[in-house]
C-alpha cells in the first residue's frame, strides 16, 4: 500500500500550505523573498498587484499547537531584544510616533459610532476587548485558542453574548446572516491566510449599517521603510498579510463593505492602519 503523500512543510518540520495572492489571487509561490523574510519563511511581492504575504504559511494545526499567537508574540519580542539590542530599544523608544495624533482604537470608535445590538470579536483572546465595548452592546467572540476562548465565553455569557471555540471561518458559520451591529478586527487580519473569504463572510453575518473596526500593522509606513527588515509588523510565521491602506480599503471593498481609512494623513507616521467598514 502506498504510504499517503505528505503535505509541503517549511525545514522545520512545520507543514505548510501554499495560497494565492490573498487581494488578487495571483499565484507567487517562488517569487524572491522581500527584506523581512526570515529562517525559510518567505514573504514577497505579489507580481499582479504587489501585496506583500507570505505564499507558503503554517497550516491551520500547526498554528493552533506550536504557534500559538500569545506564545509566538513573546518569543518575537526576545528574539528581537537578543538579536537587535540597540534597534529594539530605538524601536520601543520612539513609540511617541504613535502619540503624534489623538488615539483612537477600534473599540473606541465601535463605541461611538456602531448600532447597539450584538458585537463581535474575531480573535477575542480572554475577551479584554470585549469588556470595552459599551453596555449596550451584546459581547460575541470567535476565539482557536481553546483556554482563551474558555475564558472569554464566560465574560461573554454574563452580558448576553458567547464565544465560540473555532476559526474564524467556521466560527462565522455559527451566527444567523445579518446578526452583528459591530465588529472588531483587531490585529487580526494579518495573521488569516484567508483573509478574503473571512472578510466576505463576515460581511454576510454584520446587519445593514453594521460597523467593522480593522486595524493591522501598516507596510506602507516610513518607519517599515526604515527599519527594513527589522520592523516591528514583521512577525514571522505568523503575519502572513502585509496590509498598506490600498490593498486594505480594496480587501474590504471587494468583500461588499464601504471602506474608510481613518486618520489618513498621518499614516505614513503610524505603524497601523485603522479602518472602518460599513455593511
Ligand atoms: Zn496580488
Amino acid at each position: 500500500m502506498n504510504a499517503p503523500v505528505p503535505p509541503p512543510a517549511h525545514p522545520s518540520g512545520v507543514p505548510t500550505l501554499t495560497r494565492p495572492c490573498p487581494i488578487c489571487g495571483t499565484a507567487n509561490a517562488g517569487a524572491p523573498a522581500l527584506p523581512g523574510s526570515r529562517d525559510g519563511w518567505d514573504i514577497v511581492a505579489c507580481s499582479a498587484c504587489g501585496f506583500a504575504h507570505m505564499p507558503a504559511v503554517p497550516r491551520g494545526e500547526a498554528l493552533v499547537e506550536t504557534l500559538a499567537w500569545e506564545a509566538q508574540y513573546a518569543r518575537e519580542g526576545e528574539r528581537r531584544k537578543r538579536r537587535q539590542p540597540i534597534l529594539h530599544w530605538l524601536d520601543a523608544r520612539t513609540r511617541w510616533r504613535l502619540h503624534l495624533f489623538p488615539r483612537a482604537e477600534g473599540v473606541d470608535l465601535l463605541n461611538r459610532a456602531a448600532p447597539s445590538g450584538p458585537a463581535l470579536d474575531l480573535g477575542c483572546g480572554t475577551g479584554s476587548n470585549l469588556a470595552r465595548l459599551d453596555a449596550r452592546f451584546a459581547p460575541h467572540g470567535i476565539e482557536i485558542s481553546k483556554a482563551l476562548a474558555a475564558q472569554a465565553d464566560v465574560y461573554a455569557r454574563a452580558r448576553g453574548g458567547s464565544v465560540v471555540h473555532a476559526s474564524a471561518l467556521e466560527g462565522l458559520g455559527a451566527f444567523p446572516d445579518g446578526f452583528f451591529t459591530a465588529a472588531l478586527l483587531r490585529s487580526y487580519l494579518e495573521h488569516d491566510w484567508q483573509a478574503r473569504e473571512v472578510l466576505t463572510a463576515l460581511h454576510a453575518k454584520m446587519a445593514p449599517g453594521g460597523l467593522a473596526a480593522v486595524k493591522v500593522p501598516n507596510y506602507g509606513s516610513w518607519n517599515r521603510r526604515i527599519m527594513g527588515a527589522r520592523w516591528c509588523g514583521f512577525r514571522l510565521p505568523d503575519h502572513v498579510n502585509y496590509f498598506d491602506p490600498a490593498s486594505l480599503r480594496r480587501l474590504g471593498e471587494e468583500a461588499g463593505f464601504t471602506v474608510r481609512i481613518r486618520r489618513r494623513h498621518a499614516l505614513p507616521l503610524d505603524d497601523n492602519v485603522l479602518a472602518l467598514l460599513e455593511r
